[in-house]
């Protein structure tokens, strides 16, 4: 597998995006945003997300172990390097998950929330993502999306939100990431398609994918032919083209006015 892969913050902030290809693997960690709230851990979601990626690169080097096998043992690997930090902090650092896998004649995949695969088959695109996350506060989620994205409404709004979300996540009533238990690899969604029914595949953050899904200003065959042509990095720079026209989300409310993303290509 030959894997192109690059990121890019969407403002000043450090990147909460992690990506990673190697010759069998293309993974992509989304941090989820703080939102300047108390997360227990003095170490940070950047740091969080290269440690969980670089263990979960780690984990992974047997092929005959699953991907969630993986996963569960990255996330306790990653505990056990802070135990300073109070890791029962419903803020404590988080992430979506997304890896594709190259095994022989398959391709593996796991994605734990809303981080996407999208896999190029000879007639069409499968898009493989986990949007539990859209599924729970959906008045809170509202109230973000009613202010723009530079007034302080918006700020109070979002730590209403993102506090209101740490109180479900990785429960059975909310929703699954990766974070300080290795129980949330669990409930990851995995499959297998046959290499022969995929011509390419993209694994990506929301902050790649929101220029089809939010912006709808693409759809996935330009994307890929973005990508046959200018790597990775055009289809990010295509994503700020349009963030710059919508600078403050009145025309596609969101949480920031550009979210990190994340680009992971890959080709046989
Ligand atoms: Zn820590």
């Amino acid at each position: 597998m030959r894997v192109s892969i690059d990121t890019h913050p969407g403002g000043t902030n450090p990147n909460e995006d992690w990506v990673a290809g190697t010759s069998t693997l293309a993974i992509v960690l989304d941090g989820l945003s703080t939102a300047g709230l108390n997360t227990g851990c003095r170490h940070g979601v950047p740091w969080y997300v290269s440690q969980l990626g670089s263990q979960l690169v780690a984990a992974l080097a047997a092929p005959d172990r699953t991907l969630a096998a993986g996963l569960a043992e990255a996330l306790e690997r990653v505990a056990a390097m802070h135990p300073e930090c109070d890791l029962n902090n419903p803020g404590t650092p988080s992430a979506t998950v997304a890896v594709l896998r190259h095994r022989g004649e398959d391709l593996d995949h796991l994605v734990l929330a809303d981080s996407p695969i999208v896999i190029e088959g000879p007639e069409d695109y499968s898009v493989i993502t986990d949007l539990r996350v859209d599924a729970v506060l959906p008045q809170l989620r509202a109230e973000v999306e009613k202010h723009e994205t530079d007034t302080p409404e918006h700020k109070e709004a979002l730590q209403r939100f993102v506090h209101a979300q740490r109180q479900v996540r990785n429960t059975a009533d909310g929703y699954w990431v990766a974070s300080a238990s290795p129980e949330a690899a669990e409930h990851a969604l995995t499959g297998t398609t046959p290499l022969r029914e995929a011509q390419a595949a993209l694994v990506m953050s929301d902050g790649a994918s929101r220029l089809v899904t939010e912006y709808g200003m693409a759809t996935w065959p330009e994307v890929f032919a973005t990508l046959r042509a200018g790597g990775p990095r055009e289809l990010i720079d295509n994503v700020r083209k349009v963030e710059a026209t919508d600078p403050t989300g009145r025309r596609w409310p969101r949480y920031k006015s550009g979210d990190d993303a994340a680009v992971a290509f890959c080709q046989w």
